[in-house]
């Protein structure tokens, strides 16, 4: 499947739930999130169909999001029947780790190739400050418990907020000196409209590398396999690497492979564009694939050149980062 601009669509992400066990201040409010119904979230038979017809149409990755996936009964064997599917795609999951410690072993067990884990501040006080709940402790337990069961090359994704978690940025490097994790710095990206944090909370790359730099010489890595959107880097003589995601002052949409289903079953062609494809209404009113595959390859084309966050002109959307999947 290719879009307009010749991209070849091969990543597909999909969100599981809309929930999430933590609270993180610029990702959902405190209170009163509305979530979806359960009756309008896809089932993981309806799942199961989507990443059927999609890897026969060319995905080759899927990664499970949410809301926080963990959080979702029966994940594990929703991966496990996701893994042994024909086309075989590689399984990956973005967590906050909270429930990673004792589902590692089963997930990895299940099909999961590795995961990404969410964790923006190594200090117990913020983290409670950032997340609104208490679990930093549990967070460390999750990613040594995934690096033991395989779940590798382990990711650390933190998101770097000018006044509140930014004097952290050298410690998150210091772990890939000892360990062969993948430490990612991702912009913030100002989407969800009434949240505390602002565009002035943003911390761009260029002042990452800043930081990067105070902790050593930092040498940039050639990217093996697929393009991601990290620019990567890694100390000399250190086993783990250093991503830099610039997802706002410089897009990677030129290289950008994905889709994105959200839990009630919207195809989003672009994280940062408002416009939506329903697939659940075809999911459960027609037996045929064809009409899915048509969904599919329909969003594709619609697939903005690039996205217009931080222009005058970007228009919010109503959807919140966790009702998308990040
Ligand atoms: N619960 C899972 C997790 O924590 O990884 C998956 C969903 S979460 C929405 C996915 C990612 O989106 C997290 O890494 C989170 O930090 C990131 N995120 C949420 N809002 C963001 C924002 N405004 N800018 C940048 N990243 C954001």
């Amino acid at each position: 499947m290719e879009d307009n601009f010749g991209r070849k669509i091969e990543y597909l992400r999909l969100s599981v739930t809309d929930r999430c066990n933590l609270r993180c201040r610029y990702c959902m409010p405190a209170e009163g999130v509305e979530a979806i119904e359960h009756a309008e979230v896809l089932s993981y038979e309806e799942l199961l169909r989507i990443a059927s017809v999609a890897t026969r149409l060319g995905v080759k990755k899927i990664r499970i999001t949410g809301g926080e996936p963990l959080v979702r009964r029966g994940i594990v064997d929703f991966i496990r029947e996701m893994a042994v599917l024909p086309t075989r795609p590689e399984i990956t999951l973005t967590t906050n780790g909270i429930r990673l410690a004792d589902m590692a072993v089963d997930l990895r067990k299940a099909g999961l190739s590795r995961v990404n884990v969410s964790l923006d501040t190594l200090k117990e006080e913020r983290f409670v400050q950032i997340t609104r709940r208490e679990g930093l402790s549990k967070v460390l337990a999750g990613l040594e418990a995934a690096d033991a069961a395989g779940l590798t090359p382990l990711k650390v994704n933190m998101v770097p907020l000018r006044g509140i978690n930014h004097d952290e940025i050298a410690d998150f490097a210091r772990l890939t000196l000892d360990r062969t994790w993948e430490v990612r710095f991702i912009e913030f990206m100002p989407v969800s409209g009434g949240l505390e944090f602002t565009p002035e909370h943003m911390y761009p790359a260029a002042d990452i590398m800043e930081q990067l730099a105070k902790v050593g010489k930092l040498v940039p890595l050639l990217r093996h396999g697929p393009a991601g959107p990290a620019r990567l880097f890694h100390y000399p003589d250190s086993p783990g690497r250093i991503g830099v995601i610039p997802a706002v002052s410089d897009h990677f949409c030129g290289e950008c492979n994905r889709l994105r289903i959200t839990s009630d079953g919207r195809i989003r062609p672009c994280l940062f564009s408002t416009e939506e494809i329903d697939l659940r209404e075809a999911l459960r009113h027609t037996s045929s694939d064809g009409e899915l595959e048509k969904l599919l390859r329909n969003a594709a084309c619609i697939k903005p050149r690039r996205h217009h966050i931080g222009e005058e002109s970007f228009l919010q959307g109503k959807r919140r980062m966790h009702g998308i999947g990040g």
